[in-house]
């Protein structure tokens, strides 16, 4: 999404889902108690009328349930007071949230017919076990089957993908970046796992039966996963929960829950790119590092622990950072001196 796109949503909580899959408390989650009617429909729009600045993008998107699985006539409410609104200009376009298992010729032919623009499905992961584990109740194949059909609709797909659920690893989530990967997708959003109060999660993990994915954890897999996804062209358009009082007010009990995830991430993966440049210095060296416009700060990492690594671990005296005018230059090592 560009600067000037803006994304309204509308929460339809577990609405659709066959059960709950066992990290999920939606409502916890979106902060929404109810599922959306179309009142709230309006609403949403009428609050971005008076808020937002003109001339942006505005994309509806039905958020937190299963939609395409919600009986049709509901779906056909909520669809509709949004496409009365999208042929008033009062939106552009409208997006929704799925599971890969309620994607059908029959569900695709509806959305068309509401001129829905994007389907975002509900992956998770591309590991069969992993899937069992969560309860998602779909497998891998059911993920591959549903982007082919949306991408053959010629809708836009997002795909949604977890780290750190039950039963996975390192390389079993980065195996699942590869095989999104090779789904084409237009987008990616990336969740790694936090375990939310009053999820089946929370009690396994009470119980002793499920390790925290701790912000550690995610940092680490998604600065191997991040670059896989830059590489192919496909934007990480989010990373980590988006941060809400509920969430950070107790919901969030442990896991992979902060408010920077995406900060984090990027500084890991500047701060692997520069262990890359200094392998072989010298102990004693005075290095200066270039990095693209903006990024000095994600170099040197929060509280300035990037800096603190890198000069413990390769004895420098003394570790500078400068910034290129381009922003999306890549670091280069500027100098080394002894
Ligand atoms: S993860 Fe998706 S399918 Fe599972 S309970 Fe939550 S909203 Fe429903």
């Amino acid at each position: 999404m560009s600067a000037r796109a803006y994304i309204l949503p509308v929460f339809v909580p577990h609405r659709g889902c066959p059960h709950a899959c066992v990290f999920c408390n939606q409502r916890r989650i979106s902060g929404a108690a109810m599922p959306a009617r179309a009142e709230d429909v309006k609403k949403a729009i009428q609050e971005a009328a008076a808020f937002l600045p003109k001339g942006g993008k505005r994309q509806l998107a039905f958020y937190g349930g299963s939609f395409t699985a919600i009986p049709v006539k509901e779906q056909e409410t909520l669809l509709g007071t949004a496409k009365e609104a999208m042929d008033r200009g009062e939106i552009d376009s409208i997006r929704l949230s799925t599971r890969p298992d309620a994607i059908d010729e029959a569900a695709l032919s509806r959305l068309k017919a509401y001129s829905v623009e994007t389907i975002e499905l509900g992956a998770q992961s591309m590991d069969d076990k992993v899937l069992h584990l969560s309860e998602r109740g779909h497998t891998a194949h059911d993920v591959e089957r549903a982007s082919e059909l949306i991408k053959a609709a010629g809708f836009q797909l997002i795909l949604q993908m977890m780290t750190g659920l039950p039963g996975t690893s390192d390389e079993s989530d980065i195996e699942t970046a590869r095989r999104l990967i090779a789904l084409k997708p237009d987008g990616v959003r990336i969740y790694p796992t936090v375990i939310v109060r009053d999820t089946a999660l929370c009690d396994m993990w009470q119980a002793g039966a499920y390790e925290e994915h701790t912000v550690e954890d995610a940092v680490r897999v998604c600065a191997k996963i991040v670059p896989l996804f830059e590489k192919a062209g496909i934007p990480v358009i989010r990373l980590g929960l988006n941060p809400t009082d509920e969430l950070s007010g107790g919901a969030a009990v442990a896991g992979a829950y902060h408010p920077a995830l995406g900060e984090l991430v990027k500084s890991r993966i500047l701060l692997e790119k520069a262990r890359a440049l200094l392998k072989g210095t010298e102990p004693g060296s005075r290095v200066t590092l270039l990095v693209g416009r903006g990024k000095a700060s994600q170099m040197a990492g929060q509280h300035r622990e990037n800096i603190r690594r890198l000069t413990e671990e390769y004895a420098l005296t003394d570790l500078k950072i400068r910034e290129k005018t381009e922003a999306d230059a890549e670091i280069v090592l500027l100098s080394i001196e002894k």
